[in-house]
């Protein structure tokens, strides 16, 4: 065989293998049923960072979770519908879980990843240099996803950026996307959102989950339980904040409560987040989850967790009812898809 025949060949091969791979071409009627009638909204986040879920109205959110409704059957078999376009992960800060599922949604959506996971946290401190790298690799991706040890470096990252910012998590501030798929797990578990006790437990200063969450649960008709030891108590502007709009119980008592609640979201205490060692010492496995503790709970309630966890939730609570961390790792990965397809216009 001479050379073009051999080029023709794999041109011929390449060609077969493009035709026959599976193409399912997004199409918004295809989807039925229409969880909630939104889809005809003109609700535009095309384009938008997303920063703060502080920058989100009650509608807005209840839109995304409702588009992550719709996502499922495309996460199960897989779409074209971002084909083309690509995401970069700009990582300055470990990350198991969020980095691998944007990637997964962006994958599972025929779109493609790239980026850095940079392990070392802080060698890049000064904002001028995010600021660059943002412009730089804005030329490579149409979306950026920037967790940075940082607070307000998303925010920074998106004022720099022509193309939209998803913030993965910066410092302990906030953590975004994790809130809104927080809110679709308790959707999913419970049916609804409004209407629940739900209790935050552990480390409320340091955890950026928490923040984000309880911003956003302030807009439901909750109760709230901030559970956590007196030096870890839920920041000062969130409580204000959130408590001006629901109703909001602060504790340290776990065990006084949690027969009341109907959703136990336990999280680890931020160990790299303090200043001094000493008083992590103090507070490390403040509380600890087990499942006969839980024999104590609503039968109806679940337990949460941002992951990873440490030992605030015994692994014998794995096998009860009760456990839906698991399951809420897999409503991150539709959540995600929701929201590439929405900011990148497709939605
Ligand atoms: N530390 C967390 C983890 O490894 C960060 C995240 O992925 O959200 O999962
Ligand atoms: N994975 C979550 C975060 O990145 C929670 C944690 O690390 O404890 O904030």
């Amino acid at each position: 065989m001479n050379r073009s025949e051999v080029a023709v060949m794999i041109t011929d091969s390449v060609l077969d293998r493009a035709v026959r791979l599976p193409k399912r071409s997004y199409r918004l009627d295809s989807f039925s049923p229409n969880p909630a009638g939104h889809l005809t909204k003109t609700q535009n986040f095309a384009g938008r960072d997303i920063v703060s879920i502080r920058d989100f109205s009650k509608e807005e959110i209840d839109h995304i979770l409702d588009m992550a409704e719709v996502m499922e059957p495309l996460a199960r078999d897989g779409s074209d519908m971002l084909h083309g376009k690509i995401m970069a992960t700009l990582f300055y800060e470990p990350s198991t879980r969020t980095r691998l599922s944007f990637e997964s949604a962006m994958t599972r959506l025929g779109g493609a990843a790239l980026g850095f996971a940079e392990t070392k946290g802080t060698s890049v401190e000064k904002g001028e240099n995010l600021a660059d790298t943002v412009r730089v690799v804005e030329n490579y991706a149409d979306v950026l996803v920037v967790r940075h040890p940082l607070e307000g470096a998303a925010r920074m990252a998106a004022e720099f950026s022509k193309t939209p910012v998803i913030n993965a998590g910066s410092g302990a501030e906030e953590h975004p996307t994790q809130a809104l798929l927080d809110l679709y797990t308790m959707r999913k578990e419970l049916g609804k959102i409004d209407g629940l006790n739900i209790g935050l437990v552990g480390d409320l200063r340091y955890g950026r989950t928490v923040h984000s969450l309880a911003y956003a649960l302030s807009l439901y008709k909750v109760n709230l339980f901030l559970i956590a030891p007196e030096t870890l108590k839920m920041r000062k502007e969130v409580l204000e904040e959130v408590s001006k709009k629901i109703g909001v119980k602060e504790t340290a008592s776990f065990s006084q409560y949690l027969r009341e609640l109907d959703v136990i979201y336990m999280t680890r205490i931020q160990k790299e987040r303090f200043a001094d060692l000493a008083e992590y010492e103090k507070v490390k496995g403040s509380y600890r989850l087990t499942a006969a503790e839980l024999g104590k709970a609503k039968k109806s309630s679940i337990v949460m967790h941002p992951l990873p966890r440490l030992d605030e939730v015994d692994a014998d609570v794995d096998a009860t009812a009760h456990a839906k961390y698991f399951q809420q790792v897999g409503h991150g990965v539709v959540l995600r898809m929701a929201l590439l397809a929405l900011v990148l216009g497709t939605l």
